[in-house]
């Protein structure tokens, strides 16, 4: 579920030859750092150095790591570079409660970020693929279409470069930027799993959410995996027909199949899962949408986020504040916990929408 706004790469500066790029260290695995340090017949403690560096002190360069000796350095410095991003533009100031992050990748693409302030809570939202293959309707991200999946590096890298340019800690990370995690599944995990590791960043589990629009093979695969980081899942619909409305992943993935998956996820998981509806007027915002829902999430284990769509000038819009009463009214039956949060976001054009979502599920 993007919260982010296209960003269209096609004027992005040209794409440098892959072969021409130095190694980014961002993104390594204590393993992989190792193996690195055994190509160049290096011992295997300056792997330890390395990810302390990278994950702990987040430093820039090679030459602020003061363990390292200076001719390994010059090794170092031949072969690899530390970022994979490079910020080229933050919308906002450190002192506003939300900023945009613009980063280039070295292949020459952009990708976006978004950070936001609130009490004591600072969340980053991480994109994780450039472009979005799946197209939901009310998503600005969508048109790009899909452009790549990032790397563990870009993605961790975007964490790392804005917390360096926050002056508060970042206490949570949603994966709710552009694209679909779960589609980019195998370096999502492990971009979390570097978030979470005891010798590096150290941020809690339940500290780190993961967005999907419902990708039920791989919530099956999570499930499975017994990953512990939170789980929202985009259900924008009362029905298998209201939900074909916006998302056309509903086609490959229905209602039913959803939610049996959602079923497993609780069925196995300490903590339930959040369902993120965004209201949208005429479309998902009818007092019947909210009588459905009850139908069908009450007996669920679940938390359920209602989010008025926060306009972006495209064909859907806000619902009036009586509908969204009407709606919340309904939903006071309900089983489950329920949480209305209304965008805060809109001043820095913070997406297609989404920005929301992220502040209520993180
Ligand atoms: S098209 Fe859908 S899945 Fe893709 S970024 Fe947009 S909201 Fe998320």
């Amino acid at each position: 579920m993007s919260c982010l706004p296209i960003r269209d790469n096609r004027n992005s500066p040209p794409v440098t030859d892959p072969k021409d790029q130095k190694i980014a260290l961002m993104g390594m695995t204590l393993e992989q750092l190792t193996s690195q340090m055994n190509e160049l017949n290096e011992p295997t403690f300056r792997a330890n150095q390395l990810f302390g560096w990278l994950y702990r002190s987040c430093v820039d360069t090679f030459s602020e790591m003061r363990n390292i000796p200076n001719n390994l350095k010059q090794k170092f410095e031949k072969k690899f570079i530390v970022h994979p991003l490079e910020v080229v533009h933050v919308t906002g100031s450190s002192s506003e409660p939300t900023q945009k992050f613009l980063f280039k990748l070295q292949t020459g693409e952009m990708v976006e970020s978004v950070l936001m302030r609130d009490g004591d809570r600072t969340t980053i939202c991480v994109s994780s693929q450039i472009g979005c293959a799946v197209d939901c309707d009310f998503c600005a991200t969508a048109s790009m279409g899909f452009q790549k999946n990032l790397s563990v590096g870009e993605i961790v890298d975007q964490f790392i470069l804005v917390s360096k340019a926050s002056l508060t800690r970042i206490t949570n990370v949603v994966f709710m930027g552009m694209g679909e995690p779960f589609l980019n599944y195998d370096r999502v995990i492990t971009a979390a799993d570097l978030m979470n590791h005891q010798d590096g960043i150290k941020l809690g589990a339940q500290r780190i959410t993961i967005s999907t629009v419902g990708i039920v093979p791989k919530i099956k695969r999570y499930v499975e995996e017994k990953h512990r980081y939170k789980l929202a899942i985009s259900l924008n619909g009362s029905s298998q027909v209201s939900r074909l409305k916006t998302m056309p992943i509903a086609k490959k993935y229905p209602l039913d199949k959803l939610l049996e998956s959602i079923d497993y996820f609780s069925s196995r998981s300490r903590h339930p899962v959040t369902l993120e509806y965004v209201l949208m007027a005429g479309v998902t915002d009818a007092k019947e949408d909210a009588h459905k829902l009850l139908d069908m999430l009450n007996g669920r284990r679940c938390k359920l986020n209602v989010i008025p769509y926060n306009e972006i000038g495209g064909k859907y819009s806000h619902p009036s504040d009586e509908r969204i009463e009407t709606f919340i009214n309904v939903l006071e039956k309900a089983h489950f916990p329920v949480t209305v949060r209304r965008s805060k976001g809109t001043d820095i054009s913070a997406g297609c929408g989404q920005l929301a979502v992220m502040e209520s599920a993180a």
